[in-house]
């Protein structure tokens, strides 16, 4: 599984995230709660990824 695309994130890749003005990136559950709290970011939960997003 990938790792999550934030600097000095080790955790694994569990949301894709949508970002309307920069490229997409596939983060942690952490890093994905946080970041979906922006404007316009839509969050996409990665097949087998579901039991840790809630
Ligand atoms: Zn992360």
């Amino acid at each position: 599984m990938a790792a999550c695309a934030e600097d000095g994130c080790e955790r694994p890749a569990a949301v894709r995230l949508h970002v309307p003005w920069d490229a997409n990136r596939e983060v942690c559950t952490a890093h994905a709660r946080a970041l979906v709290q922006q404007d316009g970011i839509v969050a996409e939960p990665l097949s087998g990824a579901g039991e840790n997003w809630e």
